[in-house]
């Protein structure tokens, strides 16, 4: 009943989608082609269970990580999506987060006028405070802490959200949402990207840390070098909208040595 429910998924995007419109700005989506893009998508996210999602340029992946956080551009034709018992694409972005859902985003928008520290804040406030109260005080000490950890400056937090950031600062910056907001179910969409060793290893010690709270994770990645510290469940391709396979860490390791070719070949057929 806890779990992240997909059964045979289809998403379609409108051609028209790439014509940029302020929402698309909001969500920080890159002009694309349109079309049908998920073709039957099925997966189960037990709580606390770290699923690994790899794939091709343009397979998918981050149209599924939208999907599941309800970006209007996406369409769903077909399928379903249960979280904690609620149909998820009936709940509105905002519901969606207060459910304990969480996306990170493979290109994490400026929010030109929104100081980061304010950002958070609003952000708990929506999606947490009902639960879990806490007086401004004891919450910027919280953040202040968090953003040491995760090596982002604290004037960062009086700057505007991610205006200016470096690759790196925006993706620590989706970090210290997630640990803010310590969702039970996070996406993450290519938050390794980007990041040197040391980042990266912070990273994964944070997403480790939200594991140990039985948080279900789908991380979506390009590299194995973050399976490493990650130690996924289970680990799945997709191709061309669909998952073509799904495996253990094996499976990660034979990508990396003869990439996706077998998959794509198997794809056409
Ligand atoms: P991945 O994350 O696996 O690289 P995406 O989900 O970003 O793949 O893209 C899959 C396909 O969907 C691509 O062909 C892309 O052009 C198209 N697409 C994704 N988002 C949009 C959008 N907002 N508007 C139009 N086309 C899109
Ligand atoms: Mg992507």
């Amino acid at each position: 009943m806890n779990d992240l429910v997909i059964k045979n998924l289809y998403v379609s995007v409108a051609k028209d989608a790439s014509t940029p419109s302020p929402l698309d700005d909001a969500w920080g989506t890159p002009p694309r082609t349109g079309g049908e893009i998920l073709k039957g998508v099925t997966l189960t996210i037990k709580r606390g269970e770290v699923h690994v999602l790899m794939g091709p340029n343009g397979s998918g992946k981050s149209t599924l990580a939208m999907t599941l956080m309800g970006h209007p551009a996406y369409t769903v034709m077909k399928g379903s999506v249960m979280y904690q018992g609620k149909n998820v694409l009936k709940l509105a972005p905002e519901a969606r987060a207060k459910l304990g859902m969480f996306l990170s985003f493979q290109h994490p928008v400026e929010a030109p006028g929104v100081p980061f520290g304010v950002f958070l804040r609003d952000a708990y406030e929506s999606v947490k405070l009902p639960k879990r109260p806490i007086s401004v005080a004891a919450f910027d000490m919280m953040v202040a802490g968090k953003a040491a950890t995760l090596g982002l400056a604290y004037t960062a937090l009086a700057r505007n959200l991610n205006e200016g950031f470096s690759g790196g600062e925006k993706k620590r910056a989706e970090i210290l949402q997630m640990s803010v907001l310590e969702p039970s179910m996070a996406i993450l969409d290519e938050t390794d990207s980007g990041l040197d060793v040391d980042a990266m290893r912070t990273v994964a010690r944070e997403i480790t840390a939200l594991r140990s709270k039985r948080t279900g994770m789908l991380v979506i990645t390009h590299y194995q070098r973050i399976l490493k510290y990650l130690q996924p469940d289970v680990v799945h391709v997709m191709v061309g909208g669909r998952i073509v396979a799904s495996g253990d860490r094996k499976l990660a390791m034979s990508i990396e040595r003869r990439g996706y070719y077998s998959y794509l070949s198997k794809e056409r057929l």
